[in-house]
């Protein structure tokens, strides 16, 4: 069941008494890794965004000095795709029950003594529900630290792997997601489907984009035919592998320092 999670960082191998009875849990690392179920074109499974947030946890976590106290719940598979939802295998859920089953979650490790809670977010969907959760909670319990995380947030060497245009506007299942599946799933890849897709841009000059300062929402079928933007068609398993041993190096320096962190207060003199 703990898939790319190291064993004895998975939470659910825990029993009640061994939860009951762990040691500094008020500072214990509790990791939620946060997909989706949703289109990735017509060469990658629905399962890329869950894959990606899970794998690169667990490779973290298995880089992470012993000493750090951190555990990763399951994955939460299911996230809020709906700007997909016109490609069927998409599976969606609202904000709302996003946020109550976030809500609910963190609720019940508080229950149980925790006070660090890390979401690990693939899907680029959906940062602003858990920021919205994150916040809430915050608002609840002071003594609460969470963090809304997305996983392309930690230092990493995409950009550097697949090039500065890719990256930037390669922004779903183009070669860097797809580099990184090659790696992690092979035999769910079909790169015989694979496509380049990029939308039409806004004129030069316009003070508009896609994502950024000034956009505009989108549906995925604004953008792409094939479900894709980016290009696939250039991705390898070699590719993925460097960006994800660069990922999960950078996300075990975050899960440090957030082990090590001791809270914000505001400057008295
Ligand atoms: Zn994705």
């Amino acid at each position: 069941m703990h898939t790319y999670i190291p064993p004895e960082r998975f939470f659910p191998y825990l029993t009640w008494p061994q939860v009951k009875d762990l040691q500094n849990k008020s500072n214990t690392l509790i990791i939620q890794p946060i997909g989706a179920i949703e289109q990735h074109g017509p060469h990658l499974p629905l399962v890329v965004d869950a894959a990606i947030a899970t794998a690169v946890v667990g490779q973290a976590l298995a880089q992470l000095d012993k000493s750090v106290l951190a555990y990763a719940l399951p994955p939460l598979c299911y996230g809020k795709s709906n700007e997909h939802s016109r490609f069927p295998g998409t599976i969606t859920l609202s904000a709302q029950t996003l946020i109550a089953v976030l809500s609910e979650m963190a609720e019940s490790l508080y229950q149980a003594g925790f006070r660090k809670l890390v979401l690990v977010n693939g899907h680029g969907g959906q940062p602003q529900v858990l920021e919205i959760v994150a916040r809430d909670l915050r608002q609840r319990w002071s003594d609460f630290m969470v963090f809304p995380l997305f996983v392309w947030g930690a230092p990493h060497c995409a950009a550097e792997v697949v090039g500065a245009a890719e990256y930037a506007q390669g922004i779903h299942a183009g070669d860097v997601e797809t580099s990184v599946i090659l790696k992690l799933l092979p035999d769910q890849v079909d790169m015989s489907q694979a496509v380049r897709e990029f939308p039409v841009d806004f004129p030069a000059g316009s003070l508009l984009s896609l994502e950024g300062q000034l956009p505009t929402a989108w549906m995925m079928d604004d953008l792409s035919v094939s479900g894709v933007v980016g290009d696939a068609t250039v991705a390898s398993a070699a590719k993925g592998d460097a960006i994800l041993a660069s990922l999960a190096a950078g996300w075990a320096e975050v899960f440090q320092e957030i082990y090590d962190f001791v809270g914000l207060s505001p400057q008295s003199d």
